[in-house]
């Protein structure tokens, strides 16, 4: 590869939530930094996604003084989680540890995605749209050269951390040998928007509605209320189920739809249907190559396996990679910031991401759901767990796993009179 034109302090391919708000954490722990952002696409952009941000984006957003990109949106309060034989459980979003907010937003990523790439713009990071990686190679000064494109131009930039943010089909991610996760530890799902005069009347208020093992068995599906009428809907199956089963995901949602009518929702307007894989955080990637190439969010499997949520820890990684990397640049100890960030990254969700993955387990059986609804309808702590573990950093301990088994085992009129005490 030839000499480059420009040499940059970061340059981050991607410019979703995980990439740009690695841009913004840079700038704003060093504002002198030479900060590049490239995407394929030209922004607003669409995003396959469910659209739901918790009480993590939120705090995300707050470490900057960036809450402000959240003004004017509704707030989603509860959730309702159905399973099979109709069981449903309407819950308010409990309070979550170290953040401030309890609160869900839903927002049509074409949007949100655009105000976090302003935020990026906002502080002089230089964006390039419509342009796509290619590849990187390393110079003999150990600088990365990398090389990206669009129709008409070659671009060359010489840069000192090469970080991929360019979600669950990374090419960074494969031009560092690194696999892909295999089809146990990945969902492929589909969303959809339609509007609804009369959901919040059925849900007595904003609440995110979530359907386990019903429509789709060992699948999830969910309607998510946003502005006005508007509503994210959408069914997720684990890959490895939907290629052995051969489902067709089109019609998988055309269930849903039926399920939604079913329970009094009227659906009109059903429109930009867009699936997508999710590359789950059971299965992490090890990058064994010593170069100054890192990957955060979906390019790094970082994706909740019980819920889907990955917004939130993409944002987090990108922070935690220049918290631990803006003062290493012109080190010859990068290297070993990088693998610090990757270190920090797995101690603050290690746990969690294994309860989730145990917890993708028992809600993957139906007679399991059944059984862990009719706990939770009885016993506000169970309920409130489960919301914790979709929402925030939960994890299991030894003493929750034998306290929930406990509550498994009871007959469920007893289970409700020892809640009551
Ligand atoms: C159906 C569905 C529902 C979901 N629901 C939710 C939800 O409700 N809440 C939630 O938190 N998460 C949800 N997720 C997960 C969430 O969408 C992802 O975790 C999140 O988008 C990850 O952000 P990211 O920045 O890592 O990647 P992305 O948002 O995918 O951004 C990657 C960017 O890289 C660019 N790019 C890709 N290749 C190249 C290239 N070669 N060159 C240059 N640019 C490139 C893309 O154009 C894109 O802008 C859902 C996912 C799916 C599929």
């Amino acid at each position: 590869m030839q000499k480059y034109t420009d040499l940059y302090d970061v340059l981050i391919i991607g410019a979703g939530p995980a990439g740009s708000n690695a841009a913004i954490s840079y700038k704003k722990l060093n504002p002198t930094l030479k900060v590049g952002l490239i995407d394929k696409a030209v922004f607003p952009r669409d995003k396959s996604c469910g659209d739901a941000i918790g009480p993590g984006v939120i705090s995300a957003l707050k470490r900057f003084n960036n809450e402000h990109i959240l003004e004017n949106e509704p707030q989603v309060v509860s959730t309702t989680l159905y399973g099979p034989e109709n069981i449903g459980i309407q819950n308010y979003i409990p309070e979550v540890k170290n953040k401030e907010d309890s609160i869900v937003y839903v927002i049509p990523r074409i949007d949100l995605d655009n105000r976090i790439l302003n935020l990026a713009k906002d502080l002089e990071v230089d964006v390039f749209e419509g342009y796509s990686f290619v590849a990187f190679e390393e110079d003999i000064d150990k600088k990365l050269v990398v090389e990206i494109k669009n129709e008409n131009h070659n671009l060359k930039f010489g840069t000192k951390i090469l970080i991929g943010a360019d979600g669950a089909n990374s090419r960074v991610r494969k031009q560092l040998n690194v696999k892909k996760n295999s089809d146990w530890h990945k969902a492929i799902a589909i969303r959809a928007y339609i509007n609804s005069p009369n959901y919040l009347e059925i849900f007595k208020e904003r609440s995110l509605m979530f359907e386990i093992n019903v429509s789709a068995e060992k699948g999830y599906a969910w309607a998510f209320p946003s502005k006005g009428n508007l509503l994210n809907i959408g069914i997720g199956v684990p890959l490895s189920i939907f290629k052995k089963e051969k489902l067709d995901i089109n019609e998988l949602l055309q269930d849903f739809i039926e399920q939604l009518e079913k329970r009094g929702v009227v659906v009109e307007n059903v429109r930009d249907e867009k699936s997508y894989l999710l590359p789950f955080a059971s299965s992490r990637p090890k990058i064994t190559q010593k170069v100054n190439v890192t990957l955060i969010g979906d390019a790094s499997s970082m994706i909740n396996p019980m819920s889907g949520e990955g917004i939130f820890y993409g944002m987090e990684s990108g922070y935690l990679l220049a918290k631990n990397t803006h003062n290493l640049l012109d080190s010859p100890d990068l290297n070993k910031g990088i693998r610090s960030y990757e270190k920090a990254f797995s101690k603050r969700f290690k746990k969690h991401y294994l309860s989730c993955a145990l917890a993708r387990l028992v809600l993957q059986s139906p007679f399991m759901t059944k059984r862990l609804l009719k706990v939770a309808s009885n016993d506000q702590d169970t309920i409130d767990f489960v919301v914790e573990l979709l929402f925030d950093e939960a994890y299991l301990t030894f003493g929750e796993v034998v306290k929930i088994m406990y509550k498994f085992l009871l007959p469920s009129k007893l289970l409700f009179l020892v809640s009551k005490n």
